[in-house]
């Protein structure tokens, strides 16, 4: 079973820690999770490294990690990702999927209602001896009843942060807390970076007419932000004599936090993690933010990403795996294409090929499953099976796969056998054009394979099979009488008896030739020669795949050189 760790960002408040580790042990005792630790990232212990150490320990290499937040700002889409790096350079191989903030929820929803209805009637609930606090003069816990909600206004304090999407979701929560309840208005507010403050949204509601106020810290645990929560409304009811103003507990440890962590740990497993970026700063322009949109969220991009997390719709199947056979280009990563890009931002799964641009790795998630293709474990079966039923196992678990090709997915990519895999499987698969070698290799190398009055067509060839093999489908004396450019792929063993056979049928042995090797990368490299010196002069300089020739007029043509 897949061991969890659930991640607090720490606390200095005793209190706070002790709550963290009563609703860890909670989780634990529920029996149904197999093996639960509980760590910080900063301020309290146990640190997470030391929770990530037991579980692998103990055996476990593949984690799910809960992020034990409210709602999806700096902690859970940056700060936590980056700490859970930092385990996974510890131990190497340890995978983890990552779980959604715990917010907004129903049972959340429920355990607020508590909390509020406790403060209202004075009783006290688990956790704290600071529940239901009556602050000012108000007869509290004289057993008022439901229907009293009517005369009560609630204010719901987050915890606020330079994130509007998550302030955003605390409003979301106070509209969810109103409907249907009977209170006579949830109004939200913030304890930091947001407004309104505590005193202005308590301003608020007084000039609303309010006379009876439940402030609601919406925060898991106790904590000094909670405290100051308390603080500040003392203080405003200090100043109105004549208002009811209590604070009610925080959400706590309790049944309904450790059914809401089972089902987030759930969800993570089968890989549905998205959540809304739709208002994401980071991704869409909101007025006064534009200094967000398009900056990474330390340290990577956005982990919540549609499909987050990132959550590009267009090919998001919501909870249904699917597969994307993307095409990278030749070799650096900033010849993929946007779309490409965006599919593996949102990728749960990449599986990738040698030649597939490497550089891209880096960028992902540091919870995305990296499958190299050329290790795909197979056992009777052929590699293309085996990586054909890795896609389809993953996207049928539910994950985004993408399946990263170099250049063209359906340029000697074997990506349509890969697409045919899928829809006999009933997997969702789309495919992402690339930028092919056989154009991009010439043209990094200053070679333009058409040119107006010098090469009127482009013959793209593969040389995996040497003229004169039994399968070969191509006809090299057709392509021997052709005046244009010839290129040829997969061809470095090959080239010698091709530039052969292609002079036997009739193409002059002054045609000029260019090996282009690692096009696009700091190794690229070309290599000129005849076509009746080519196989001597690529051998002799030593030519390595991944090289293309191209083969015709428009090699002689004058350049301005390399356009690296
Ligand atoms: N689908 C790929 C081609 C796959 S076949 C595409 O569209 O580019 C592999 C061949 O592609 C190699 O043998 C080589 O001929 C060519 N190739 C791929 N990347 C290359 C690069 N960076 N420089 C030169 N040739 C490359």
């Amino acid at each position: 079973m897949t061991g969890l760790v659930i991640v607090g960002h720490g606390t200095r408040s005793a209190a706070g820690v002790e709550q963290f580790a009563a609703l860890v042990e909670r989780v634990r005792r529920r029996g149904d999770l197999g093996d639960v630790e509980g760590g910080f990232i900063e301020l309290s212990r146990p640190p997470l490294t030391d929770a990530v150490g037991a579980l692998v320990a103990r055996g476990h290499r593949a984690l799910v990690a809960l992020p034990l937040v409210l709602t999806g700002a700096g902690h859970g889409k940056g700060d936590i990702p980056a700490a859970m790096a930092r385990e996974q350079q510890r131990h190497p191989g340890l995978t983890y999927r990552y779980g959604r903030p715990l917010g907004p929820h129903p049972l959340l929803h429920d355990v607020l209602e508590q909390r509020i209805d406790a403060a209202l009637t004075g009783a006290s609930s688990a956790g704290t001896d600071r529940a239901g606090t009556g602050l000012s003069g108000a007869d509290a816990g004289t057993g008022l009843s439901g229907a009293d909600r009517a005369g009560t206004w609630v204010a719901l304090i987050g915890r606020g942060s330079t994130d509007p999407d998550a302030n955003a979701e605390v409003a979301k929560v106070a509209r969810l807390l109103w409907e249907g309840r009977g209170y006579a208005g949830v109004e939200p507010g913030f304890i930091s970076l947001a407004q309104p403050s505590v005193p202005a949204v308590l301003e608020r509601l007084r000039r609303l007419g309010a006379r009876r106020i439940v402030v609601a810290p919406y925060f898991l645990f106790a904590g000094v932000l909670p405290d100051r929560i308390v603080a500040q409304s003392a203080e405003f009811a200090a100043a109105h004599p004549d208002l009811d103003v209590r604070v009610a507990d925080v959400i706590g440890d309790c049944d309904a936090l450790a059914d809401l962590v089972v089902e987030r740990y759930a969800e993570a497993l089968g890989g549905d993690i998205r959540m809304n970026c739709d208002t994401c700063a980071y991704r869409v322009l909101m007025p006064g933010f534009a200094d967000k949109v398009g900056r990474p969220q330390r340290p990577h991009d956005h982990p919540d990403d549609p499909v987050g997390h990132h959550h590009h719709h267009g090919h998001d199947h919501h909870g249904h795996g699917s597969v994307a056979v993307v095409g990278g280009g030749p070799g650096p990563d900033d010849l993929i294409t946007v779309r490409g890009q965006a599919l593996l931002d949102a990728a749960d799964v990449v599986v990738v090929d040698r030649l597939a641009p490497q550089g891209l790795l880096a960028g992902l998630r540091p919870d995305v499953l990296v499958v190299d293709a050329a290790k795909v474990p197979r056992g009777p079966s052929m590699a293309q099976e085996a990586i054909n039923a890795a896609l389809v196992s993953h996207a049928k678990a539910g994950r985004r796969v993408v399946r990263l090709k170099g250049g063209d997915p359906y340029v000697f990519g074997r990506g349509h056998e890969e697409v045919q895999a899928c829809v006999s499987a009933g997997v969702p698969v789309t495919v992402v054009p690339g930028v092919s070698s056989a154009l991009a290799a010439p043209a990094l190398a200053g070679v333009p394979v058409t040119h107006r009055g010098v090469a009127h067509d482009v013959t793209v060839v593969s040389g995996h099979l040497p003229p004169g093999h039994p399968d070969s489908l191509v006809d090299w004396s057709a392509l021997a009488r052709a005046r244009g450019t010839v290129v040829l792929l997969m061809a470095v063993d090959t080239i010698a008896k091709i530039a052969s056979v292609l002079i036997e049928h009739g193409r002059a042995p002054q045609t000029p030739v260019l090996a282009v090797q690692d096009a696009g990368l700091p190794a690229q490299r070309s290599v000129p020669a005849r076509l009746d010196e080519i196989g001597a002069v690529a051998a002799r300089e030593g030519i390595r795949p991944p090289a293309v020739f191209v083969v015709g007029p428009v090699v002689a043509l004058p350049t301005t050189g390399p356009t690296v």
